[in-house]
């Protein structure tokens, strides 16, 4: 399989994820059929930027809700039986799992953020610090692998899970750098850059999401998955947590909202949910669209500008989609908006906004605020949530090798295999 930039690491990102939900497609239904043992035997190599055929790439597009989760997996078992594709479903349940874990513990985030801004103050007094990780960023360690993943990131928007493994585990135990700044790294240049998925990967690697294990990189392992393209010299031979820290406990998820009564209704999409589709409750009549790319401008933006310009032109593509569909009045926001919305929702003639829920991020808290403003004018917004999050995020309790013995079962009751 090809894919467009695929030959050159300095590929930009919208050469290398054009961003539409055709190709989102495209690339699904190409990559499918090696999603079953060749996934499974081969996922974990890198064998580098123009060289992708083993894993999906599709993150960019799952991440923004351009395609979603259940569409992944159903396109999937469509050419795989539940067994031979089980690997690959598993990574894509990794992704809600690590969703539903932060949905239970939202102050993991918060925290997070906290944490970041204090070690981005000491970056503008020590000195060392800023210069190390400026090094680090720029690719500048003389670390190999290390600094070629710097580049790739920066460069593409992307990274090889074992990179970002490598990478991670490169910052915090060998260059001895702030695990936050890490992440933070990380969010500004992903186009996947999620704040579940990315922390939680981060604090997993640094020892502190799962008590007493760490991530620890080795030059073996680099060079083997690497097919020897990388064999660092120098690296730290152990990796202690960095703190010890028993992770938060689970609180009960808020319950889902119910749909509203049969009437009519603006729907609202945004960057963490773009499709929409599903959500539309039998007996609303949507009468206006608003697609938002970005959150409330009072909200912190944690993500970078490639990003930004993949979600807007995502943005660009869900409204000329829904224009083609037929969807009455579609507008764009460049962020969420409550005088936007207010304007829109009179226009229309409606008193109600539906929106797919958003997980734990700048949209959710974007979205409180819209809410919380046009409440006030008697208009309500509510949050819907997905089967596939309502059925799944229950179950992220523990860790995950306890919440994927309910894959299965999740197939089944969202109607993916027979029982
Ligand atoms: C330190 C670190 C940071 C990460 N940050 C992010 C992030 O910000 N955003 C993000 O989407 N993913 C993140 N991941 C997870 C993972 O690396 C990417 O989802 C994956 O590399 C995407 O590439 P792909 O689509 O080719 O994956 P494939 O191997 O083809 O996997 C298929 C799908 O499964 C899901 N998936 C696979 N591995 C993981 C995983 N470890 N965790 C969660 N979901 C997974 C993704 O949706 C992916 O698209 C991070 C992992 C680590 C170790």
């Amino acid at each position: 399989m090809t894919r467009p930039g695929g030959g050159t690491v300095t590929a930009p990102a919208d050469t290398l994820f054009p961003p539409s939900r055709a190709e989102a497609l495209r690339r699904l239904r190409g990559f499918v059929p090696h999603a079953g043992q060749a996934y499974a035997a081969d996922r974990n190599h890198d064998a580098g930027p123009s060289l992708r055929e083993n894993v999906s790439m599709v993150s960019p597009y799952i991440r923004h809700r351009v395609i979603t989760e259940r569409e992944v997996v159903a396109t999937t078992l469509q050419h795989h039986s539940p067994d031979a594709a089980e690997k690959f479903i598993q990574e894509v349940f990794w992704r809600t799992y690590w969703k539903g874990w932060l949905q239970m513990r939202p102050q993991v985030w918060d925290s997070y953020l906290e944490e970041l801004a204090a070690e981005r103050s000491r970056l503008a007094t020590e000195n060392a610090l800023s210069n190390s990780v400026n090094r680090a960023e720029s690719g500048l360690t003389g670390i190999g692998g290390f600094d070629d993943w710097a580049r790739e990131l920066v460069q593409t928007g992307y990274l090889h899970n074992h990179a970002r493994m490598w990478f991670a585990s490169i910052w915090v135990f060998t260059l001895r750098l702030p695990w936050t700044l890490g992440a933070d790294f990380f969010l500004r240049h992903l186009l996947d850059a999620d704040p579940a998925s990315n922390t939680l990967g981060w604090r997993w690697v640094a020892g502190i999401q799962t008590p007493g294990k760490t991530y620890r990189a080795t030059p073996d392992n680099i060079a083997r998955f690497t097919s020897g393209r990388y064999r660092p010299v120098g690296l730290a031979e152990t990796a202690e947590p960095i703190r010890q820290e028993t992770p938060p406990k689970p609180t009960p998820l808020k319950a889902p909202a119910q749909p509203p009564a049969a009437g009519p209704a603006l729907l609202l999409l945004h960057g963490d949910d773009l499709r929409g589709d599903e959500l539309i409750p039998p007996g609303t009549e949507i009468r206006a669209v608003a697609v938002a790319a970005a959150g409330h401008p009072d909200t912190p933006w944690p993500f970078g500008e490639r990003a930004r310009d993949f979600v807007n032109n995502l943005v660009a593509d869900a409204v000329e989609r829904l224009k083609r569909e037929g969807q009455p009045a579609v507008a764009r926001m460049q962020a969420l908006s409550a005088e936007a919305l207010r304007l829109q929702c009179q226009q229309a003639g409606v008193r109600t906004v539906i929106t797919p829920e958003a997980p734990v991020g700048p949209i959710a808290e974007g979205l409180r605020r819209v809410t919380d403003v046009l409440s006030t004018e008697g208009i309500g917004v509510i949050q819907l949530r997905r089967t596939w999050d309502h059925l799944a995020w229950p179950h992220a309790t523990h860790g995950f090798f306890r919440f994927r013995r309910r894959i299965p079962e999740l197939l089944r009751q969202n109607g993916l295999i027979r029982s």
